[in-house]
């Protein structure tokens, strides 16, 4: 089976302006009609070349007849939870389901986690996404309609400021799409996200972390999980490839932009990673690193044996981070009510 994208068609919203300059151009249009199509999709928002009344009907066919498009998702449900944070289910033009998940943040502003894979092949025990199992790669395009789309399903006012490819899929396995991704949403005659402003998660691939180190400043978060190579190896076969030694080191080599620190997620599961000794290996791993911690309560979903520690057990394993003097924060548990926390992204195979 195949985990590239089907691609008969490729869409114009997968280039950067340079990008679809070159493409035009090789239909033979000058450079202005580059930028008139770029800004009809990326500043007008237009999905279909109809939609461009002002460029010639003979360069709409044109774009046609070569094979280009405009997008391959389109926003099939959005569901909403009663703390205010918003699915989003993408519904791809091969009838595959992605989802994206808007979460809100103090000022009234959203973070967007992106999916980057339909399904995911690494196998994490905790997550749900995990158990799908890998079906493809994401197009750039695909991963860039999540941004292009999400603006429109809010109410009037509100807006998205930060990005972050957390959601289904290991982004750093499906590499050159996630990097002209990143290259087109950081465009700042596209979307306009700074660097700053997106953020890769990765479950630990350590030559792909290296290689991202050399071309983009985006922010790196770990999903970590485990303070041994045993209980890892359990929850994350990728430690079995990198294991933590060999991670952590491929971290210290991050080159991390001034002021900015990594961030390392930290699922908890009641009784096999939450331990007191668990923290202090923690401390321990982290020493001399420019890090901040993330806590999950691990989010339940059908199927699995794990367990959601009790509230006390969290404040006991974060009070010993702290007086470490590590960052640690324990991220409130958000969209639990419409299976859009941390770990629960998939469609199920009971969705109407
Ligand atoms: S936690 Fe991330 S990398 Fe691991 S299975 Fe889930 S989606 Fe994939």
């Amino acid at each position: 089976m195949s985990i590239r994208p089907p691609t008969p068609e490729r869409s114009l919203t997968e280039m950067s302006r340079e990008d679809l300059r070159a493409a035009l151009l090789a239909l033979g249009e000058p450079r202005y009609r580059a930028d008139q199509i770029h800004k009809w999709i990326f500043a007008r928002g237009a999905r279909s070349f109809d939609a461009m009344t002002d460029a010639p009907k003979a360069l709409r066919r044109k774009l046609e007849e070569a094979g280009y498009t405009i997008g391959r998702a389109v926003v099939e449900k959005v569901r909403e939870s009663i703390d205010g944070t918003r699915k989003l289910q993408f519904r791809l033009s091969d009838g595959a389901a992605i989802e994206s998940v808007l979460i809100p943040m103090p000022g009234g502003v959203f973070t967007q986690c992106l999916s980057s894979q339909v399904g995911c092949a690494m196998d994490c025990k905790f997550c749900y996404t995990g158990t799908l199992g890998l079906s493809r790669h994401l197009t750039a395009g695909e991963i860039v309609d999540q941004v292009l789309l999400a603006p429109g399903t809010l109410p009037a006012g509100m807006r998205i400021d930060h990005v972050v490819y957390m959601g289904m899929g290991e982004p750093l396995h499906n590499f050159d799409a996630v990097l002209q991704s990143i290259q087109v949403i950081c465009d700042p005659e596209g979307p306009g996200y700074s660097h700053k402003r997106v953020t890769i998660s990765t479950s630990g691939l350590v030559p792909q972390i290296d290689r991202l180190a050399e071309i983009a400043p985006v922010n790196l978060a770990i999903s970590l999980n485990a303070t041994t190579d045993e209980v890892r190896d359990r929850l994350m076969p990728v430690n079995k490839r990198y294991p933590l030694a060999e991670l952590i080191e491929c971290v210290r080599r991050y080159p991390l932009p001034p002021r900015r620190k990594l961030t390392f997620e930290y699922v908890l599961l009641g009784g096999v990673n939450d331990s007191d000794d668990d923290a202090r290996r923690l401390v321990k791993l982290l020493r001399g690193l420019s890090a901040r911690v993330n806590l999950i309560p691990w989010n339940p979903f059908d199927g699995t044996a794990y367990a959601r520690p009790d509230d006390e057990r969290v404040r006991a394993f974060q009070r010993i981070l702290l007086d470490r003097n590590l960052t640690v924060t324990v991220r409130v548990t958000k969209g639990l009510d419409i299976d859009a926390a941390c770990g629960q992204l998939g469609e199920r195979p009971d969705a109407a």
